[in-house]
């Protein structure tokens, strides 16, 4: 089994959607969907787990409110003390709604890298997923 990556180089990999382990693209199926597995080294982008994205859903909501925050404290310093209120009530609606959609593709991958990062995988979890994840033998990092 190579090296594993760095906790850096897996930041920056699922950043640019690609695989946290090895680097490999196109684990999108489409702009929001994560294909079954890493078409280069195998790994299941669930790692076996039915309820995987309960994670990404999370890391998403707090990216899309911070940048929220984040804005809206420029807009008000900025503006002080005409602060366009209205606009940042219905501009505020507006970002969460794109910011969110916008974002949540890039929360996936970075959740699967956090993931590898805390709960390595080991050579015996990637041979599990590359066999599919047979129905028959139990996910082996569980
Ligand atoms: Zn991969």
């Amino acid at each position: 089994m190579p090296a594993r990556p760095s906790n850096f180089v897996m930041l920056v990999r699922s950043i640019l959607r690609r695989c946290p382990n090895c680097g490999g693209r196109n684990i999108f199926a489409t702009y929001t969907e994560l294909r079954e597995s890493c078409p280069r080294c195998g790994l299941r982008l669930h790692r076996g787990e039915s309820d995987y994205f309960i994670g990404a859903y999370l890391l998403n909501l707090v990216a899309v409110e911070l940048l929220f925050a984040l804005l809206l404290g420029i807009v008000i310093v900025v503006t002080y003390p005409d602060t366009p209120w209205v606009f940042l009530q219905w501009g505020g609606v507006a970002l969460m709604a794109v910011g969110a959609v916008l974002c949540y593709p890039f929360a996936k991958s970075i959740w699967l890298a956090a993931d590898l990062i805390f709960r390595p995988m080991t050579e015996e979890e990637l041979a599990w997923h590359r066999t599919g994840g047979a129905a028959d033998r139990e996910l082996p990092h569980l």
